[in-house]
């Protein structure tokens, strides 16, 4: 069953090379189209700068497309308001490579964790505490790291936090977008390791972004690789890995 379906994705930026050169468009996401199905880990990956990022923000309506559609459980959300798309993100959460991106420095782990649910106007405030420290729990951490600040924890454990912010809403899909690349090879695999245990228990679907081939080998079931804003391959995992 598809949970999304991207159609003829593009986005293409005007960029100023230099001063008295003329605009250049750069086509950073060029029709590309992909089907991403229920509980399943659909890998995009590609080199750097090849449009991974550009596609997985574009999703979520981070930054606006060029055209498209994005079909998302039934509806197409591409020219969705940022009102409606504000909604929707309770069912579609980004993980970044670098947590501080979604980690606000100003706030406490227990504000961080609980704003997502108050936002979307869900429980009541015992409840929300009592479920930030169940999802800190429920990825490595606890209770007594409520009243801690994002610069007080290691990469890896920043990174189980914002983890723990994208999933405290139970959405249906997460985007992914190189979330272990910032961290230490031997952290990487407990975080993968985390993100497939979520995925169990919350029976979720992942979008992951990856330029590392030996991640996005261990943790996807199907694979897009993208070129030049092109999407090139689309693959299992297994068939993509078999050839020499
Ligand atoms: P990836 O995630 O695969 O590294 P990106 O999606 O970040 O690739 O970038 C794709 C292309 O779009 C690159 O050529 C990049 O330089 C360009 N690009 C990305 N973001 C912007 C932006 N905000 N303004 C102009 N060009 C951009
Ligand atoms: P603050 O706590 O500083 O208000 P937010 O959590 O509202 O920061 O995040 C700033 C922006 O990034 C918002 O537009 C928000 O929708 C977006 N954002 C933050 N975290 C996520 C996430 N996990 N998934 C999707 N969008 C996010």
């Amino acid at each position: 069953e598809p949970l999304l379906e991207i159609k003829q994705l593009k986005k293409y930026y005007d960029v100023k090379t230099g001063w008295f050169q003329p605009k250049e468009q750069v086509k950073a996401v060029d029709d590309v189209s992909f089907t991403v199905y229920k509980g399943e880990t659909f890998g995009l990956v590609g080199e750097s700068g090849c449009g991974k990022s550009t596609t997985g923000r574009a999703i979520l309506k981070l930054q606006e497309l060029t055209s498209g559609e994005i079909w998302f459980q039934g509806e197409n959300i591409a020219d969705h308001s940022y009102e409606k798309m504000r909604k929707l993100r309770r069912k579609m959460q980004m993980v970044f490579q670098d947590p501080y991106a979604s980690l606000n420095p100003k706030k406490t782990i227990l504000q961080i964790l609980t704003e997502p649910l108050r936002v979307h106007g869900l429980y009541s405030p015992e409840e929300r505490v009592q479920k930030a420290i169940e999802i800190l729990e429920i990825v490595g951490l606890s209770e007594y790291h409520l009243h801690s600040y994002p610069h007080e924890f290691s990469g890896g454990q920043r990174q189980r936090i914002g983890i723990a912010k994208a999933v405290i809403l139970q959405p249906e899909l997460i985007i992914a977008d190189e979330p272990v690349s910032a961290l230490d090879v031997s952290i990487q695999s407990q975080v993968i390791n985390l993100l497939l245990q979520l995925q169990r228990d919350f029976h979720l679907t992942y979008l992951f972004i990856s330029h590392d081939l030996s991640v996005v080998r261990h943790i996807t079931d199907r694979v897009g690789v993208m070129y030049l804003g092109k999407l090139v391959e689309l693959a299992q995992t297994e068939e993509l890995f078999a050839n020499p």
